[in-house]
């Protein structure tokens, strides 16, 4: 029998012990459960406690020694270096054994952290697996920050080990990846005994300190086809550390669990994904963002199924090369973010149409808000569904989602439908009191939080609950904050709003910057916006708004009017901005998400502030310059 939407998520509240518990049967324990929740110590929510397992063993093991085993498990192309490889499960397993091997031989025990800083190749996740093998915390940082936000993060975590490679490719440019380790080491306060390096041929004379740099190659070699046995983890032992991207506040070091974050992944592949085993499954992102960890690495592989790795941009050499890849392996799902839609929709939809793209069923996006006019874009230049889904680095995986497992929803274009199981969210006011359908205010979840969602952070219990559950409080119970303000509508489908801190008041009006955004990119010559708040004397707050045109489109006074009248016939004249200026691109992270606080301190003439997680320095001086010729001294 096929229960609705409704059904399955009414179970998955009313009694998510019975819930989770069936899913929990379809992965490996060496020891069951106790208990499948324990919140004794709520906020601090533990899923199935006393239970014992291993995130590699269900990853790798399950299949590469059953049937599984000469299927692909890794399909890695690498346009910026015109490799490729494929890797079956059972070679998969090798890699791993004696990745873990080398680890254990060089002291790596249980519960020690390994930073891995390494570029979208196979090896990446080896490292990570064998991590898990062995029960040691990884900590992936994105190969494309800075030495500071490096040492930073050695800082905080204190590894064993760093994992990294000589170099990395960007847009055919190298990346010294193994330099940037080496000056991240020497400011950082602690000392990392040793660091394994994959020579790509990248980046000579990686070999800098000789005691403590180690070959990958080598290391793999000498301790030759290892065995090793993959340790017991309880479920509620610390699987890794995830730093969040940083477009707010400082970075915090998110903690996940090992066995509810399993049972999480492995259940949202079939029932949002809708993956069955023969799916082929590519995560755009990289494995430094929550995303890469949860669908380029541990979904598709715990599922047992091929994940496509891919170094490279979605338009080099070429805006085709995705559906390239698409097509030359028959990708079934994609998941990619907004960003990379708005990118592509700025090249003729040739690109796309030379392509059999045939085996693709869905393509799922997230990271920031999907704009109906990119919506509509992509629905028909690609021809499949899209689904909007929303999420979060602290969830783990997605909270608002349509489930193509499931029954499937209705398609509200500019909303990510509606609630995934075991999230219970709400829309309250500033007292934490529900408001009614189709009323704006603060996004937050219900208790318990559902398998998967951050255990803490790293070593600062009271920094979990400071930045998650103390705002707001029902019947007595804490809720926790997502950051975001939303709707909530009568259908029960919720509209992200933006983050809650970006939600403006003009004159005692409140105003959620993504809503003129949708408003000013259903613009026909807009590619992409960003609206923020600065600070004004009169009003309070006044609106900015930044837009990058769409190729090909000449900026024009006629033109920045209209986006003005737009913007006004359509919210109103209290959202005229103060501040509107044609710029040829934004500040962005390299996870692909708008630095507002970037923006805003240029609108202030403030300081910026640290911007080394930023995607393109010149974006920043092209808007200083732009602002200065409309007479702000920044
Ligand atoms: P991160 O932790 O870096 O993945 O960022 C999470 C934040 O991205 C969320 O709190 C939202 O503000 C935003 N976000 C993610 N997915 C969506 C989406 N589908 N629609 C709107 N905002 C989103």
């Amino acid at each position: 029998m096929r229960y609705s939407y409704e059904e399955m998520h009414a179970l998955s509240i009313n009694d998510p012990e019975r819930f989770w518990a069936a899913e929990a049967e379809k992965l490996h324990w060496f020891k069951r459960w106790d208990k499948v929740l324990d919140d004794s110590r709520s906020p601090f929510f533990r899923w199935f406690s006393g239970g014992e397992t291993n995130l590699c063993y269900n990853a790798v093991d399950r299949h590469a020694l059953g049937p599984r085993g000469e299927k692909p498990a890794i399909i890695w192309e690498s346009p910026e270096t015109g490799g490729s490889r494929t890797i079956t499960f059972r070679e998969l397993y090798g890699l791993v054994n004696r990745c873990a091997a080398v680890l254990k031989s060089r002291g790596v025990k249980r519960g020690d952290r390994v930073l891995i800083y390494m570029p979208m190749v196979p090896e990446a996740l080896v490292a990570v697996l064998a991590c898990a093998r062995i029960g040691a915390i990884h900590s992936v940082v994105f190969a494309g920050f800075s030495y500071e936000s490096l040492a930073d993060r050695i800082n905080d975590s204190s590894p064993k080990l760093v994992i990294c490679a000589d170099g990395g490719v960007r847009k055919g440019k190298a990346i010294p990846l193994k330099q940037i380790v080496d000056r991240a080491l020497a400011a950082a306060q602690v000392e990392v005994p040793h660091v394994i390096v994959l020579d790509r041929g990248l980046g000579k004379g990686w070999r800098t300190d000789r005691r403590r740099d180690l070959s990958w190659e080598e290391e793999l070699e000498r301790v030759g086809p290892a065995q090793v046995e993959p340790e017991r983890m309880l479920s509620t032992d610390p699987s890794y550390i995830l730093y969040t991207s940083g477009t707010t506040a400082k970075p915090k070091g998110v903690v996940r669990d090992t066995g509810g974050y399993m049972v999480a992944l492995h259940a949202s592949m079939w029932q949002i994904y809708g993956c069955g085993p023969d799916d082929i499954y590519w995560s755009t992102s990289d494995i430094g963002w929550v995303v890469g960890h949860s669908y380029i690495i541990y979904g598709p592989l715990l599922f047992g199924i091929p994940t496509v790795v891919f170094e490279g941009t979605p338009d080099s050499p070429n805006p085709g090369i995705w559906w390239e890849v698409v097509e030359k392996h028959k990708v079934t799902v994609i998941f990619s973010a907004p960003t990379a839609m708005r990118m592509l929709r700025k090249f003729p939809s040739q690109w796309i149409e030379e392509h059999d793209l045939s085996s693709l069923r869905h393509i799922f996006l997230a990271g920031e808000p999907l704009d109906e006019p990119t919506y509509h874009w992509a629905r028909e230049a690609l021809q499949k569904p899209i689904i909007d889904h929303y999420w979060q680095t602290e969830s783990g995986w997605p909270m608002i989602t349509n489930h193509m497992g499931l029954e499937t929803l209705p398609v509200k274009p500019g909303s990510p439908t509606r609630e995934a199981m075991g999230w219970h969210l709400e829309v309250v006011d500033e007292r934490g009191e529900p408001l009614p359908a189709g009323t704006r205010g603060y996004l937050v979840a219900r208790p318990p939080l559902p398998p998967g969602a951050l255990m803490t952070i790293w070593g600062d219990d009271e920094k979990y609950l400071e930045s998650y559950w103390t705002r707001f409080k029902q019947h007595g119970k804490l809720l926790y904050l997502t950051g975001d303000y939303a709707i909530k509508d009568e259908d029960g489908y919720f509209w992200l709003l933006g983050r809650a801190d970006e939600v403006i008041n003009v004159a005692g009006h409140r105003l959620g910057t993504r809503e003129v955004e949708e408003v000013v990119s259903s613009h026909p010559q807009v590619a992409e916006v960003s609206a923020i708040g600065v600070a004004d004397e009169v009003k309070g707050e006044a609106l900015a708004v930044f837009v990058v045109l769409k190729k090909g489109v000449d900026e024009s006074e006629g033109l920045r009017q209209e986006v003005i009248g737009l913007i006004r016939e359509k919210i109103g004249a209290i959202a005229a901005p103060k501040i509107l200026k044609i710029v040829p691109q934004l500040p962005k992270t390299r996870s692909g998400k708008v630095m507002r606080r970037v923006l805003r301190a240029l609108c202030e003439e403030r300081e910026l502030g640290d911007i080394s997680t930023i995607e393109d320095g010149a974006s920043v001086e092209e808007i200083r310059r732009g602002l200065e010729a409309m007479g702000h001294k920044v």
